[in-house]
């Protein structure tokens, strides 16, 4: 639990915040839920939520009341991965109830529908133009309470939501999308299967380490990403095989603070290459951008000035990773990688292309094409296609 001095303080203020994307959600624990509700004096929720991870986090023994005491509508039948259709249905029973609070709970999927959902409801644009891209986000929707129950995608801490329209990713940015409020709380993810542990820990590591190279790092964002990068790389394998209070606490707050790197910097390459993984093969998000990470690695490590994308040069990059390098325990990548590799494989994440069933030149040509260019941009190296290829068919024995 991250219950502490500052958080409180943070918390007795939360009646006059003004948010921007520089700004953080206001941090608590399950226990300050009820205390923020009665502060609020909020009598309308509008509630996203995976049922399941309400009965297995125990979150329904604390929150049950405080829902029944109110005026409540339930959001809970969605698929895993944000899906356009999911969000209209949400916008929907939204209007219908014009709540005065949202809350989230569950994985990345149900915030970032919440997200998705309180901001698009108060739109004139429709959701279809809007996660696509075609209208923007001109109005702040109802202030929202996220509660993660997995340690991995840090959407609490972020101004931007994931949507699938017809099988497309888009990611909607806003600084009006970051949550008022993240109940960043470990004790609701002490009974989190493993595999689903080892995904979203894999997550929080990649994020962390795909904002440290990132172009768009800064002081701040590496200060949050090299912290998530240690705790994630130290505690993900014991969390998934043989989790303690205390990796379960070090990974929420990894998660959290790669979240919070993230949503300064955006994410890169092996974020832009997993989408396709997800969509087409059905890899879970973490596992997916997990698969490219040592080889984006070892690309990104070989950056030289000509090949920079980065406006402070290549000298800048190569410190960074060596930043990197420091936290998984050498200094020459070729270990590092090994190190990356090694984890994986304890935890039961895939480790090549081929072993999520992309097979074929082609299939690999799918996943290559549908990557996005804008978060390739934001890649430290410039990857032509060519080089994509070329560096996805090692994965591929
Ligand atoms: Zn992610």
């Amino acid at each position: 639990m991250h219950h502490t001095e500052t958080s409180k303080q943070k918390l007795s203020s939360a009646g006059e915040v003004q948010l921007t994307a520089e700004q953080h959600p206001l941090i608590g624990s399950i226990g300050e839920v009820s205390a923020i509700l009665e502060s609020l004096q909020s009598n309308r929720l509008f509630v996203v939520i995976d049922k399941p991870a309400y009965h297995a986090s125990g979150a329904d023994a604390v929150l049950e009341p405080l829902f029944l005491q109110r005026t409540t509508t339930w959001f809970t039948n969605f698929e895993l991965n944000p899906k356009l259709v999911d969000v209209q249905r949400g916008v929907e029973a939204y209007r219908d109830c014009q709540p005065d609070f949202m809350i989230a709970l569950g994985g990345g999927t149900a915030i970032d529908l919440a997200k998705l959902i309180g901001s698009i409801a108060v739109q004139a644009e429709s959701a279809r133009d809007i996660a696509t891209g075609r209208a923007t986000i001109e109005v702040p929707g109802k202030p929202l309470m996220a509660i993660p129950t997995t340690a991995g995608t840090g959407s609490e801490a972020t101004h931007f939501a994931v949507v699938y329209v017809d099988g497309k990713k888009y990611s909607v940015a806003h600084p009006s999308l970051l949550p008022r409020y993240a109940i960043v709380d470990s004790t609701l993810t002490a009974s989190l299967p493993k595999r689903m542990t080892a995904a979203t820990g894999l997550d929080a590591l990649c994020q962390a380490i795909e904002s440290i190279w990132a172009v768009g790092a800064t002081e701040e964002s590496l200060e949050y990403a090299s912290e998530a990068a240690r705790l994630a790389f130290g505690n993900v394998v014991i969390a998934t095989n043989s989790p303690t209070p205390a990796s379960r606490d070090a990974m929420c707050r990894a998660a959290h603070l790669a979240g919070k790197a993230i949503n300064i910097t955006k994410t890169t390459a092996p974020h832009a290459l997993s989408y396709a993984l997800t969509s087409r093969h059905g890899v879970p998000h973490g596992m997916a951008v997990a698969i490219t990470l040592a080889p984006m690695l070892a690309f990104n490590a070989g950056v030289t000035d000509q090949d920079c994308t980065d406006p402070r040069g290549a000298a800048a990059v190569r410190d960074r990773i060596a930043g990197i390098l420091d936290v998984l325990g050498t200094d020459n990548v070729e270990d590092a990688c090994a190190s990356i590799k090694n984890l994986l494989q304890k935890i039961d994440c895939p480790t090549t292309l081929e072993a999520v069933g992309v097979k074929t030149s082609d299939e690999l040509q799918t996943i290559v094409d549908s990557v996005n260019v804008e978060r390739l941009s934001n890649n430290p190296r410039r990857a032509s296609q060519n080089q994509l290829l070329h560096l996805l068919r090692n994965t591929i024995p």
